[in-house]
């Protein structure tokens, strides 16, 4: 066993020894029982607290932590904390759609993200006060979370048995938002804003919805308050909550968050703030995703299901050698699209281009495109036709950029070729060389 393995039970043992001996002996002593000894953890766990005069049913202490000592490591927790946010969310688990709920939660310590794999067996809302029994925890991005999965039981508490969170609000540039944070201060101009009735649990809510942008970054917004906002405007948001999915970091408020409509006249217009603010794919990969975001990349590689594909009819899924994967054999509906890999030197991400910006890329329409095909008969004349024209060229891409396992995807909006500019860069060479 590796040390990271280890680090749950070497917790376990010093919890039920009070901490009276040092994780590194404690490591030393479990090494031995399991390398030298050969007996299994569990024995050799009880073995070790019995060895230092602890009582090895201690052993089954609950756990429990508060936010802040939480690593993403545990594989049991015990936490007591107040629900700052929670949501449902449709998904798709194994092909059945299935809803599970997500939100925050915070102690007087911080706040840490949760997400609840099983319904709701017992109700809980926005501000009540819980006991979560065997959770676990992972970490996404770097950032701790738990995870309340059919293992776990959830208890309410008195609203008195989670003292409450004080914290200055933190001052925050929109490019820094990640998922988790809490009490921010954030300056931004809204660029884009609609409102939505949505259904709650306390019934029917109107949600105003958009996006928010600094010079530094856009990002989503969701007031749950009507507090006049209207595009253009430029506001100061104390309070609030970020909660993500699939990497896209949200920016919730509500009526207990201050909303102040400034009068800025050094933030540039929405025109302005919507066009600017690239974003270097190693900072995608750190905040796990942007909306609206707009890369400088080089694509390096076109990938197979690229150019002149095959749609399942039943479920959209790109369909290989006549058949789809969950629907059998399938009478095909055609498609183009591009599946690139873009690399800006500071990292990688992948790249889709749905069909409209792959004509545009190509110069003809997906009729001419199936023609040629048939022509020639190969379907792969369009993806070589398209690495041609792709590869190696620095382009200007924006879209949403979601994360999940796999890593980084950029779905496009829009693709410009970057036109180097022969004479700058002579000029910055020749400047570097003659430093
Ligand atoms: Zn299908």
């Amino acid at each position: 066993m590796n040390e990271k393995e280890l680090a749950p039970h070497i917790e376990d043992i010093n919890r039920a020894l009070k901490e009276k001996v040092s994780s590194e002996q404690i490591e030393e002593e479990l090494q031995k029982f399991r390398d030298e000894y050969r007996i299994s953890l569990g024995d050799a766990k009880r073995a070790i607290v019995k060895k230092f005069g602890g009582d090895p049913q201690d052993l089954f202490l609950n756990p429990e932590k508060k936010i802040n000592e939480i690593r993403g490591d545990e594989r049991s927790l015990d936490i007591k904390a107040r629900i700052i946010a929670i949501q449902d969310k449709e998904i798709e688990l194994d092909g059945q759609p299935k809803t599970i709920f997500y939100g925050i939660f915070g102690d007087d310590t911080g706040t840490i993200p949760f997400t609840l794999w099983e319904s709701k067996s017992v109700d809980i809302e926005k501000g009540d006060t819980v006991h979560v029994k065997n959770a676990y925890a992972n970490t996404w991005n770097d950032q701790p979370q738990v995870n309340i999965g059919s293992m776990a039981g959830i208890g309410i508490l008195d609203d008195d048995e989670v003292p409450p969170f004080e914290r200055d609000p933190q001052v925050c540039d929109i490019k820094d938002i990640r998922e988790g944070m809490r009490n921010l201060m954030v300056t931004g101009r809204i660029l884009t804003m609609e409102k939505k009735v949505v259904q709650t649990d306390s019934g029917e809510k109107d949600l105003f919805s958009g996006v928010l942008a600094d010079e530094s970054g856009k990002i989503q917004f969701s007031a749950w308050h009507d507090f006049q906002l209207e595009p253009e405007q430029v506001i100061k948001l104390v309070g609030g909550y970020v909660r993500s999915w699939r990497g896209i970091p949200q920016l919730n408020f509500d009526e207990n968050s201050e909303v102040e409509i400034i009068d800025d006249q050094e933030l540039p217009s929405a025109d302005t703030l919507q066009d600017s603010s690239t974003m270097t794919i190693s900072h995608l990969a750190r905040r796990g995703g942007a909306v609206d975001a707009i890369v400088d990349a080089v694509v390096i590689d076109i990938k197979t299901g690229s150019g002149l594909i095959f749609r399942c009819p039943e479920c959209n899924r790109v369909v290989q050698k006549g058949a789809c994967r969950i629907h059998g054999k399938v009478d095909g509906e055609a498609d183009l699209r591009v599946k690139g890999i873009l690399d800006d030197g500071t990292g990688a991400l992948t790249m889709i281009m749905t069909r409209e910006l792959t004509e545009n890329i190509l110069g003809y329409d997906l009729d001419k495109a199936k023609e040629l095909a048939r022509d020639r008969m190969d379907q792969d004349v369009i993806k070589d036709e398209l690495e041609e024209l792709l590869i190696a060229q620095p382009l200007r891409v924006r879209g949403n950029v979601t994360s999940d396992e796999y890593g980084l995807m950029l779905v496009a909006s829009d693709v410009k070729f970057k036109k180097i500019d022969v004479e700058e860069e002579a000029r910055k060479l020749l400047d570097e060389v003659s430093v």
